[in-house]
């Protein structure tokens, strides 16, 4: 234990973000990219290495991250054995340390009483000082097995499970239909929250391990990505000892109402990705994006996608910015029906809406709004949004919508996005090889099994649990390494 004190001496203070006035103006990371190690010293400190540290209990960290451990490295300045510690647990600390939302915070035991550690602040320091100090390097596996696995898609459950298996000895190749490696860690989550160079860096080194990356190769064939090449799913199966899908949940949910069809209304993704690629390419010079700039920009649907749309949407200069949700607004203190150790369903202020308060001095979200119609200007072109307010009420233990008569309203857009989910995994490889799927069209494989109905054939991360997180797509594909290596090799020592 750090200091037995320390959560009596020392207040919870994350980390800043830089300033608004300034990180709206540029599509770098919002995070300083300094540690101060003096104040994270006491911050890791505060930890009481509970008996039970329910930070790492089946509520808090997904990868079973070795918290209290680390914490105390921290608090001795022990930076390099903690570097070590983390990366027993977690491929890939310097994605989950800025992008994930910690649910090991939300299951803190200091949390009961007092505000929790800063477990996502440690967690990333360490990780940037180990690749500062050079303590971050390759390592090939000393034995290579003779077996061949193909990783179908590049985001954080194929490269986690592609950095597993490479370890074990297996000739791992990834394919992936982008054009760049990383998947949503690359094409989704913007520069702002995670810097490409960040995802580059790790990839290089996964390259220099021994892994091999096939970009612009869409296995199947099905998708409109403009790949270059199509890989066949049944040779890739045949020419390897056994295959794994981690697709991605990349089903985008559709807003099926009049005006749907306009020029300006489009999925959060088409934006998002457009714009790092073109950020990536030129810089935006070559303006293969869709510009928010001057725009009325009304965002509907929230999560980490409608608040990256609302921080893109800032960043291109638009005119104004509104972020319909259909549900209420979140209490700010746990509800009696969310106690601790589950994650808090509280309202929280992302970096997107902290940035449009401060440019437009208000909150973008509007709460309870159904949204009925996408208005034409005459040319084809939206020009505004029907909406209507809505209220909710519980009945029999089930939440009920009702429209609130006279609160029609159209609010003007010239840029629609739509941010309201994803269906699972595009299916046309999948069903190539008949694989099953469940009953929310995701593919069938058992969690902890990760096997489908197809011999030798494994799926992972978001095409198998649904839309989720990076941590939990590490976490998937760590542990379908494991199960595929025991398939391959009988036994495994693999975590
Ligand atoms: C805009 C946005 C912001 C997000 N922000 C956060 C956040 O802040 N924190 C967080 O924890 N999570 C966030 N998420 C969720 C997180 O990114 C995902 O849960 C995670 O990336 C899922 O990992 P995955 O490896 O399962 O799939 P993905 O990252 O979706 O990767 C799947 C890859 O498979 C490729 N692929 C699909 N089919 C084929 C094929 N047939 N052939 C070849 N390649 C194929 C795709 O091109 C894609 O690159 C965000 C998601 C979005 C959309
Ligand atoms: S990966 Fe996420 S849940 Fe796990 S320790 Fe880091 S911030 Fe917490």
């Amino acid at each position: 234990m750090g200091k037995p004190t320390g959560f009596k001496e020392f207040n919870r203070v994350t980390e800043k973000y830089r300033e608004v006035s300034v990180r709206v103006k540029d599509y770098g990371e919002i995070f300083t990219g300094t540690h101060d190690i003096g104040h994270l010293k006491t911050q890791g400190a505060r930890c009481m290495d509970c008996g039970v540290p329910f930070c790492q209990s089946e509520n808090g960290c997904p990868v079973d991250n070795l918290i209290p451990e680390w914490n105390h490295l921290i608090y001795s300045e022990q930076w390099q054995t903690a570097l070590n510690r983390l990366h027993k647990t977690n491929n890939f600390p310097e994605f989950t340390g800025r992008v994930c939302p910690a649910p090991c915070e939300g299951a803190c035991v200091l949390g009961i009483t007092n505000p929790a550690v800063t477990i996502k602040n440690i967690e990333n320091a360490i990780v940037d000082k180990g690749f500062a100090e050079g303590w971050i390097k390759a390592k090939p596996p000393a034995q290579r097995s003779g077996k061949k696995v193909a990783v179908i898609g590049s985001g954080p459950a194929g490269l986690a499970a592609a950095a597993q298996l490479n370890k074990a000895g297996h000739k791992v190749t990834v394919y992936e239909r982008a054009d760049r490696i990383g998947g949503l860690l690359m094409y989704g989550i913007p520069n702002m929250k995670l810097g490409k160079d960040v995802v580059q860096r790790r990839v290089d080194l996964l390259i220099e391990e021994g892994v091999t990356f096939v970009t612009d190769a869409d296995v199947g064939g099905g998708s409109n990505t403009g790949s270059k090449s199509v890989i066949d799913v049944k040779t890739l199966q045949d020419d390897n000892d056994a295959l794994l899908f981690t697709t991605g949940a990349t089903k985008a949910r559709n807003l099926d109402i009049p005006g749907r069809d306009l020029k300006g209304v489009h999925l959060a993704m088409e934006f998002l990705t457009a714009n790092t690629k073109s950020l990536l390419d030129s810089n935006l010079d070559d303006g293969n994006y869709i510009s928010a700039k001057d725009k009325n920009v009304i965002v509907i649907g929230g999560g980490d996608t409608g608040t990256d749309c609302i921080g893109t949407s800032l960043r291109h200069g638009c005119k104004s910015m509104v972020n319909f949700e259909l549900l209420p607004q979140s209490p700010a203190q746990r509800a009696e029906d969310n106690p601790w150790p589950l994650w808090p369903r509280i309202h929280r202020v992302d970096y997107g809406h902290e940035e449009s308060s401060e440019r437009f001095g208000r909150d973008p979200r509007e709460y309870g709004i159904l949204t009925k119609e996408f208005i034409d200007d005459g040319n084809g072109n939206v020009t505004g949004v029907k909406m209507v307010e809505v209220s909710w009420q519980k009945v029999d233990d089930n939440w009920r919508m009702e429209e609130v008569e006279g609160t029609e309203k159209v609010w003007d857009a010239e840029l629609v996005l739509l941010s309201m989910g994803f269906l699972g995994p595009e299916q046309y490889a999948s069903d190539a090889l008949n694989m099953e799927y469940d009953a929310r069209s995701n593919y069938q494989a058992e969690h902890g099994k990760y096997t489908t109905n197809i011999k030798g054939v494994f799926a992972a991360g978001d095409c198998r649990r649904g839309q989720s997180l990076v941590v939990w797509g590490i976490n998937e594909g760590r542990e379908a390494a494991r199960e595929i290596d025991c398939y391959l090799m009988g036994s495994s020592l693999l975590p």
